[in-house]
């Protein structure tokens, strides 16, 4: 079997209301889909992680750069083929779109490996440690609205209305702002309901560590991304000064990246994103290095139908950590706010959110590989390049 073609489609959904987090508002909702074909007429479906026009940077390095690297070759040599595209751009990046780039390549190879031999990307990865998948809602952006935390509270209500036992919001406006807001929501979802704020590294250590003292007397069950990425040391500092568990990883890439964020443990919780860390290959690495230092990872995901499901899967096959009668479950993180592409992209759509209304968590696909078909109806309506 041999690769014989890659085709990227970017589609772009444009939002009936802009949406912001700490460093920009958006108006459109944009996914990277990555289509590999082989002479044996099967090809497998990817995504690339990458927000609005950074899709047409990767959408460029994965047609110029790695396709041409990885045509011709077999599509079952994940590792290979991973390390040729590594080993192909390496010199010109070693974090960010490149790796974004390979990672949609990469989760195509495995769902040709699915579709070739039947069987699901959970049984590839090794079988699955749970049927029911909890989802957490991410909800609760930013919008230009008069009154943000009345804005806020109601849509918290509304998740909770709809089966959502954890939440996650936006912070990262300023630290008085931020309490005034999580103080809003924990008001109107009660004590129960698990809630985690997300300030999208808007923040130094200085600043975040004060505000993450506020954030442990309203409950929150985690702090995301309390600063930049980069600054491991500012990550030490604000991780021994806090009992909150601090999240962070989505913006980090590869065994090579996680080794700093993971052996300095720079956080409690890792959220590797596999459309962007270097794909499915590369994950495997980041989760023996994050059970080797006793950290859990809660994988970070935002994106299209292709996206979803491979978290289902993954998210299916991640070892009970530390393993117990009653062992603590991963969750699955399901952005709820408007976007098209997270239901539309698979020809049967997901379902997640109904599923939750009905029985409480979400299924794994059983379909071979990512268990996705693309929509062709979908592309077509939302394909800008
Ligand atoms: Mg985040």
């Amino acid at each position: 079997m041999k690769i014989t073609d890659v085709k990227t489609m970017i589609l772009q959904a444009p939002l009936e209301q802009e949406l912001g987090f700490s460093q920009a508002y958006f108006g459109t909702r944009t996914s990277l889909i990555v289509q590999v074909s082989t002479d044996e007429g099967i090809s497998g479906v990817g995504e690339s992680f990458g927000a609005g026009n950074v899709a047409y940077a990767n959408q460029a390095i994965i047609e110029r750069v790695l396709k041409p690297i990885v045509v011709g070759h077999d599509p079952f040599a994940v590792e290979v083929l991973w390390h040729k595209m590594y080993n192909g751009i390496r010199d010109h990046g070693q974090k960010g779109m490149p790796l974004q780039s390979i990672s949609g390549v990469d989760v195509a190879l495995w769902d040709i490996i699915g579709k070739t031999t039947g069987q699901p990307l959970y049984r590839l990865l090794g079988g699955k440690f749970r049927e029911q998948i909890v989802p957490y809602a991410y909800g609760m952006l930013f919008r230009r609205v008069p009154d943000l935390e009345a804005d806020f509270a109601r849509e918290a209500e509304g998740l909770v209305k709809k089966g959502f036992r954890a939440l996650k919001m936006k912070i990262g406006m300023t630290p008085a702002d931020d309490v005034r807001l999580v103080k809003a929501v924990r008001e109107a979802i009660g004590p129960e309901v698990r809630l985690m704020a997300d300030a999208n590294h808007a923040y130094t250590p200085q600043v975040a560590i004060p505000l993450g003292r506020r954030l442990e007397e309203l409950g929150l069950y985690w702090f995301e991304e309390p600063i930049a990425p980069e600054d491991y040391e500012g990550y030490i500092e604000v991780k021994s000064a806090l009992d909150i568990p601090i999240a962070g990883g989505e913006c980090e890439y590869t065994r090579w990246g996680f080794r700093e964020l993971i052996s300095r443990r720079c956080v409690d919780i890792v959220q590797a994103e596999l459309l962007g860390l270097g794909g499915v290959t590369e994950f495997r690495k980041v989760l023996a290095l994050a059970t080797t230092w006793g950290i859990p990872i809660i994988p970070h995901v935002w994106g299209s139908s292709v996206a979803v499901a491979l978290s289902l899967h993954v998210v299916a096959a991640l070892p009970d950590y530390p393993g117990a009668l009653i062992p603590v479950q991963p969750l699955l993180e399901l952005d709820t706010t408007p976007n098209p592409l997270r239901e539309q992209v698979a020809k049967e759509p997901l379902c997640v959110e109904a599923q939750v209304a009905r029985q409480g968590f979400v299924s794994v696909p059983e379909g071979p590989g990512l268990g996705v078909e693309l929509d062709h109806d979908t592309i077509r309506r939302y394909q800008v390049a």
